[in-house]
């Protein structure tokens, strides 16, 4: 994951060593010596992150952090400080500034890799959310959250041996306002995020005598902990193994003793950008059935059809079976609206739509074309299938009293059916549809509430 990182330091030679250390891994590297220079950075170059020394004469970083986090065009860049002191007071004027994180200098480069990494995917999540907001306020939707939703307390699972450091970080997250369970080895671990739902996992990465690496691969494989967070809790100087659980895709650590406000604002982060997360794919797949299905009625749309029909018509096509579809006009549908006005109107269309789904079967498709038409998609169904099945169906209808406000008896409807046929292979979906189209004006023509046929494709070729 590539990223634009902006430096600050007043110092060249600090400057300098990150630089080389970023570049290495094939960051986009700007730099500033001050903190002017650094905000004015941040507008032309809008960078991903921002890597900030604390102490500069003039303004220090704590200056520059505010003014990065009150202007609405680069709030959302997370900035990390970088502190020569590992003073906790500093950490806390950090936060109260709003920077996202801290890291002690000289950073060593697992350290800053996970924080960067960790950071940087937080707000591509947020950025992703933000284009998609505007988009849909483009199309006078709004979007169903607003960003302030994505903070705030949640279900953490801590794994922890009772014996070593008890409960230090469950009290910390408790006060926090975060709901707690805590598991005292693996196998509680286990049989917890079976059972129960959370929003982060804080495992040490010490466990008495089991291998928590193991379980956090476990995490990442099970459906129900794949997109969890998970923060580890390690000692000092471990850098092989933070390394090794990096990889595995744990998503952050903590060196012990773990700092209060170091444990507040990692958990912030993850939380948050679990959420975004969550949120994207939640939008996804509403914009997906809402892409595929009529607002009125829930059955199918025409777009949908037409791509369903695609890949039948292609399916079929190799065994040359027969695909068939039949197409509903309900009769004289303008008169119940001209006499019951277009709420009954639509009632009805609803009412005939979910008859109409409860009569095909499960490798039929049926769609809403538009308007009070309605088609059925029949793979593997000749002619005379389809007529009888149309038959029926338009036979159950006219036998239906139809509910609609302001109706006292309901309504009785009647449609007309045209229907065609056609070995998958040899039609496009338009030309199965003009056919099928034109036996219903057929069936208009000669009466109403009845069903016609279109003729076979190939006396209609001889014809
Ligand atoms: P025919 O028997 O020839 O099909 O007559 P018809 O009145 O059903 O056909 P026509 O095409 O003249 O009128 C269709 C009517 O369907 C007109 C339109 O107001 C109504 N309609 C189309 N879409 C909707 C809808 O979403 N809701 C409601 N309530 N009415 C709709
Ligand atoms: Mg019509
Ligand atoms: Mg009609």
């Amino acid at each position: 994951m590539s990223a634009r990182i902006l430096v600050v330091d007043d110092i060249p030679a600090n400057v300098k060593l990150l630089e080389v250390k970023l570049q290495a891994e094939y960051y986009d590297v700007v730099t500033a010596s001050n903190g002017p220079q650094a905000l004015e950075a941040v507008k032309t170059h809008a960078p991903d992150l921002v890597l900030l020394d604390v102490m500069m004469p003039g303004m220090d970083g704590f200056q520059v952090c505010r003014a990065i986090k009150s202007d609405a065009q680069s709030a959302h860049i997370p900035v990390v400080m970088v502190t020569a002191l590992s003073d906790v007071k500093d950490r806390v004027r950090g936060l109260e500034a709003g920077a996202d994180d801290f890291l002690t200098k000289p950073p060593n480069s697992i350290a800053l890799f996970a924080r960067i990494r960790s950071l940087v995917r937080l707000k591509r999540a947020v950025d992703e959310w933000h284009t998609r907001e505007a988009a849909a306020s483009a199309f006078g939707a709004s979007f169903e959250a607003k960003e302030s939703q994505f903070s705030g307390p949640g279900r953490i699972l801590i794994v922890q041996d009772p014996l070593r450091g008890v409960g230090r970080a469950a009290e910390i997250l408790r006060n926090a306002g975060h709901t707690v369970t805590e598991a005292p080895n693996v196998t509680a671990a286990r049989e917890h995020a079976e059972a129960e739902e959370f929003d982060l996992i804080l495992a040490d990465h010490f466990v008495a005598g089991e291998d928590v690496l193991r379980l956090c691969s476990w995490f990442r494989s099970q459906e129900g902990t794949r997109h969890v967070p998970i923060l580890l809790q390690i000692e000092d100087g471990e850098h092989d193994r933070m390394a090794k659980a990096l990889d595995l895709g744990v998503n952050d650590y903590l060196v012990k003793p773990v700092d209060r406000d170091e444990l507040i604002a990692r958990t912030r982060s993850q939380l948050r950008r679990k959420r975004f997360e969550e949120a994207l794919r939640d939008n996804y797949r509403k914009n997906l059935v809402a892409a595929m299905t009529d607002g009125l009625t829930g059955l199918y749309n025409r777009r949908y059809l037409e791509t369903h029909f695609e890949l039948v018509n292609k399916r079929l096509a190799e065994s040359n079976k027969p695909l068939s579809l039949m197409i509903l006009d309900i009769d004289r549908f303008k008169l119940v609206n001209d006499t019951y006005g277009h709420r009954a109107g639509d009632q009805i269309l609803q009412g005939i739509a979910a008859h109409l789904a409860d009569r095909v079967r499960g490798s039929d498709t049926a769609t809403r074309l538009g308007g009070e038409e309605f088609v059925v998609l029949m793979p593997e169904t000749r002619l005379e299938e389809v007529m009888a099945a149309a038959n029926r169906i338009g036979r159950s209808i006219g036998a239906t009293v139809f509910a609609a406000e302001g109706v006292d008896h309901g309504l009785q409807i009647t449609v007309s059916i045209g229907v065609a046929s056609a070995t998958a292979g040899t039609s496009t979906f338009d030309e199965l549809l003009a056919r099928a189209d034109g036996a219903l004006y057929e069936a208009k023509r000669t009466g109403r509430n009845k069903v016609c046929g279109a003729p076979a494709e190939e006396m209609r070729k001889t014809a």
